[in-house]
């Protein structure tokens, strides 16, 4: 009898252990890392693609195609927010990880989350460079390269046309 109770009383201390840890799990966690973990893919033919981007942005995002220099929308865009991928609207960018940079295209020292992109080995055009993609639509954004800025020393150098832009909503 006093096994069964011993058992019984144990069993009440580990159900309440677990019910006071789930109780101090954050409730909030980031909507980002949230996603991180479950993105799903956004698949379509080239076909339905073609019909839901401009023939620009279809060069770029399907064909690895690159925009002219000193010309993209974002180059000069200081305002606070994300940038989405263009195609899906996934989050890519935070505008807190742009900095100013002479290569004429949009550049980020980091993305907002690490699963959000992809890295391709490229070696087009004779070189050997790492392409970025955007993780859930496979949309090309452009390169990353190591040297960039502190904290991370790396510029992910992007098209604009891969990219919409979401302003940060202001604090009232
Ligand atoms: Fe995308």
């Amino acid at each position: 009898m006093s096994k069964i109770l011993f058992g019984i009383s144990l069993m009440v201390i580990i159900s309440c252990t677990a019910t006071s840890q789930s109780a101090k799990m954050p409730k909030n966690e980031p909507v980002i890392s949230m996603q991180s973990d479950t993105i799903v893919p956004v698949q379509k033919t080239e076909e339905e693609w073609k019909e839901s981007l401009t023939p620009e942005q279809f060069w770029v995002l399907r064909e690895q195609g690159t925009e002219r220099p000193f010309t993209g929308k974002w180059l000069a865009n200081k305002k606070d927010g994300q940038y989405v991928c263009a195609a899906c609207g996934f989050p890519l960018f935070s505008s807190h990880s742009k900095f100013e940079t002479t290569c004429g295209w949009p550049s980020f020292y980091e993305s907002i989350d690490k699963t959000h992109v992809k890295e391709i080995v490229d070696t087009s055009h004779g070189m050997r460079r790492i392409e970025i993609r955007c993780a859930r639509c496979g949309g090309h954004l452009g390169h990353v390269f190591d040297d960039g800025p502190k904290p991370t020393g790396m510029r992910y150098c992007i098209n604009s046309v891969s990219l919409d832009f979401v302003p940060e909503k202001k604090k009232k």
